[in-house]
């Protein structure tokens, strides 16, 4: 069984951790860097990404967790996707680098900046789950405006990237944790059991 933390400085962590309580994984939440140490992967939820970025700089977690990803995977929502992105803009800001991505925060503009909506799924994950379309929750949602050569779509709204993975990192704009659906944390589980073996 994987030992999977939850980054819990801010945002929406709890609802992972219930998600991924359902597959059978009880996530611990993360603090500190030595609290990394033990885990074999990690997932940055959604929250603010300024807030989250500020904690991590006080809290000296920062390169504690750039270091994490380059050996272990993260999977990252909404503002952890934000995180996690080589480039970040409106407004820029600094970020782990882990993905080669780059984001425009809240670019879904302040009128219709939360919704449900139908995404499509793509490439691996449509050909696994045998399935075209699942509900996503997109609140506050970054665009993800380029993706380097090593990223792979894994599902699309509006002709946009939303669920993309990059070797073993996974990241989405919306909030699978807030649906029902466990689809998207059994894939980031089953990455993680191919990172071990
Ligand atoms: N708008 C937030 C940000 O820029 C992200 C929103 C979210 O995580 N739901 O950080």
């Amino acid at each position: 069984m994987s030992r999977v933390g939850v980054l819990a400085l801010q945002g929406d962590f709890e609802a992972h951790q219930r998600a991924l309580a359902d597959l059978g994984v009880e996530a611990v939440q993360v603090r500190t860097a030595r609290e990394l140490d033990s885990l074999d992967a990690l997932v940055i939820p959604g929250g603010e990404s300024t807030t989250m970025l500020k904690l991590l700089e006080s809290e000296n977690l920062l390169e504690p967790l750039r270091s994490f990803g380059l050996e272990r995977p993260i999977f990252g929502t909404c503002a952890g996707a934000i995180l996690l992105a080589r480039q970040v803009e409106n407004p820029a800001q600094p970020s782990l680098g882990l993905i080669d991505i780059s984001v425009v925060r809240n670019a879904y503009g302040r009128q219709v900046d939360s919704r449900v909506a139908r995404i499509r799924l793509e490439g691996e994950l449509a050909r696994r789950s045998g399935r075209q379309e699942i509900e996503a929750v997109f609140i506050r949602a970054p665009i993800i405006r380029r993706t380097g050569d090593g990223v792979r779509v894994l599902a699309s709204y509006q002709g946009d990237p939303v669920l993309i993975e990059q070797g073993r990192h996974l990241v989405a704009t919306f909030h699978p944790e807030l649906s029902p659906d466990r689809l998207i944390h059994r894939y980031f589980l089953e990455k993680v059991e191919a990172c071990e073996s």
